[in-house]
Parts: C-alpha cells; structure tokens; sequence
C-alpha cells in the first residue's frame, strides 16, 4: 500500500468519526454530482450534517494540508476526467428552511429551488427570479447568482460563514456582491446559511411569476440535457450566447461537447462527453470569438482538478 493511500485511510476514519460512518465515501465519481455529468473521483467525499461538523471537517483537512472542496449543487463546475485528489465536503445534508417574519434563513445546503417554494408558500416574494437556478443557496451567495433582472444581491440580509476557523455572520454590505463575483470566493469563506429580506406578497401572484420565468426558461434553453448553465460571464456592452451564435458555432460539436443548438450560451453533454472534450470546446469558442469579433470571453463555469 502506497503512503498516500494510508494517509487517505486514515484521514477517512477521522472524518468519520466527525461525521460518522456512512458520511464518508471513498473514489466517489463526481459525474455522480455535478449537472455537467462529467468528472472523475474524489479521493474521499464527506457530507457532514451540521455546521460544526463541516467546520471539523474543514480543520482537520487543515491540519493535515489535505486539499478540500465545498461542494453545492455541482450546478456550476467543470470537473477533471481525473477527478480530484482532495476531499470534497459536500453540502447536501444542510439544506434546513425556516420562516421568521419576512425573513427566510436558509442552511448553504438548500437547494434556491426549494427556497423560492418555501417564499412563494410564505407569501414572501423577491426570491421569483431563483426558481429556476438549480444551485444551492452557498453557490448563489458565492457566484451571486441571478436571473431575469434579479440577483442574490438585491435580497441577501446577511450571511453566517466559516471565515478561517471561525463564524461569522456578514451583512450584505460587507459581501462586495458583483456580476459572478463576492467577497465569499475571494476570501476563501465557506457559507453556513443565509438570510434573505423579503416583502410580503400574493402566493398567486408570487406563483404566477414563478411560471412565467420557467416557461421563458423551458422554451430557450437546453434543460433537456447535461449542463453547467452560461457557460461564459457576460462580456461587457455584449451577449456571449449572441457572440458565438454569430460567429456560426451554434451546434458545433467536438467529442461529446457541443454548443447548444437551442442556446448558443450553453455547452451541453450530448452523452459520454469527457472534460477534455468541454475544455477544447471552450478554448475553441474562445479563439474563435475573439478572431471574429475581438472579444476574448471568459468562462463562467469553475474548474476543479485540472
Ligand atoms: C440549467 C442551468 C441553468 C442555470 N441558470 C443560471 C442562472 O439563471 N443564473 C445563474 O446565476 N446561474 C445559473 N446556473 C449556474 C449555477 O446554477 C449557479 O452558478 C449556482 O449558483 C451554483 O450553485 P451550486 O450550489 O451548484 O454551486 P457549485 O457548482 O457546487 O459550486 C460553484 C462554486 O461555489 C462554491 N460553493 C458552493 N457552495 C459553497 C458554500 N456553501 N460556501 C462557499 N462556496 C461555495 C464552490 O466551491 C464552487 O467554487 C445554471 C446552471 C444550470 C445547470
């Protein structure tokens, strides 16, 4: 047995005995949890139930100079056909809602799905624009997701984070939300929960919205299959869906990569795509783009294991 491979075994039963068994797993694929269906396997893979845990988690990785990853919904990531020699402390078992007033408080885990549901239930509205972004509440704060006019920033209250090894709870103010970019990714903090200042509304009127959005969304684009959504931020004064489409690349394919045909902003899996296969994709856009147009875009999607 290798040394490193020891060194993983033991690390795994001190992440059990923080999570315990059977919140460990070990060459976990991580096509298994990105929307990409792409990725090979993580060395190990926890998912820790609370915040405490996750927080022991994150130390002991530490400690012992293990890279880790937090993992949301996957929703946003491109992972290596190696996958990832680290931990990956996924968040799926935080995902706890509760309701005070008009305010929603939320565990990094939830899915904004599940968030907007539990507002428009609540007769809450603001959070209308997220029905339809299938990332978790952490990765939305972290990317400052938006859709359709709205954006995390226009609803987030304040956050709790793990800031190196402690707690703390950051207004809004103090987050720097941009377009795809927060204090969160800069400074390395890891969200606990959210929470979102809402306004009172009509639950009717909050659902009918919420339909609205999905059938805008349904109609353009490629829900049908395997993404990780825009692919590329949105340069400035441009559309970069408009970009590629113009520069004749809707539909292109290399491997099992290709260009959305409904959504040229969109590279989709058409089945059995390698990351390999999306990275050339992308870097083939790019130059394209550029060549054509002067405009180098830049990717959206994070990258992990490459
Ligand atoms: C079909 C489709 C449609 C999409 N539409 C939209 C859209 O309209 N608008 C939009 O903004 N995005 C959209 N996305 C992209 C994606 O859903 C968002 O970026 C989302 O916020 C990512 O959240 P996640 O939980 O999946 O994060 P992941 O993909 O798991 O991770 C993304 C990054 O966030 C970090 N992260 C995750 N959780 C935490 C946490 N708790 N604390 C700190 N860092 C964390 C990860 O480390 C990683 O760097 C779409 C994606 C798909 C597949």
């Amino acid at each position: 047995m290798s040394e490193n491979s020891t060194n993983l075994d033991l690390l795994a039963q001190r992440l059990c005995r923080i999570t315990g068994d059977g919140n460990v797993r070990t060459a976990e694929p991580l096509s298994a949890h990105t929307t990409f269906e792409i990725g090979g396997p993580a060395a190990l893979f926890v998912t820790p139930g609370d915040a405490q845990e996750m927080r022991d988690c994150i130390a002991l990785c530490r400690e012992v100079e293990e890279p880790f990853f937090v993992l949301g919904a996957g929703s946003n990531l491109l992972v290596s056909d190696d996958g990832f020699k680290g931990v990956i402390i996924a968040l799926s078992g935080m995902d706890g809602i509760s309701v005070d007033g008009c305010e929603l408080t939320c565990q990094a885990g939830a899915l904004l799905k599940d968030a907007s549901e539990a507002a428009c239930t609540n007769g809450l509205s603001g959070l209308e624009f997220a029905c339809g972004i299938p990332g978790t509440v952490g990765g939305a704060c972290f990317m400052n997701a938006g859709a359709y006019g709205g954006c995390i920033a226009d609803v987030l209250k304040e956050v709790t984070v793990l800031n190196g090894g402690s707690f703390e709870t950051l207004p809004v103010g103090e987050l720097d939300l941009g377009y795809r970019h927060s204090r969160i990714a800069d400074d390395d903090m890891v969200v606990v929960s959210a929470t979102f200042a809402l306004t009172p509304g009509d639950p009717s009127q909050i659902r009918a919205t919420m339909d609205d959005l999905t059938e805008q969304r349904t109609s353009k684009q490629p829900l049908e299959l395997p993404s990780a959504g825009s692919t590329f931020k949105r340069p400035e004064g441009y559309f970069a869906g408009k970009l590629i489409s113009d520069a004749g690349l809707k539909g292109f394919q290399l491997g099992g990569a290709a260009v959305s045909s409904k959504h040229a902003g969109f590279v989709v899996n058409m089945g059995g795509a390698t990351a390999a296969d999306v990275c050339a994709l992308i870097a083939h856009v790019q130059d394209e783009v550029e060549r054509q147009f002067g405009v180098r875009l830049e990717p959206e999607v994070r990258m992990l294991g490459f």
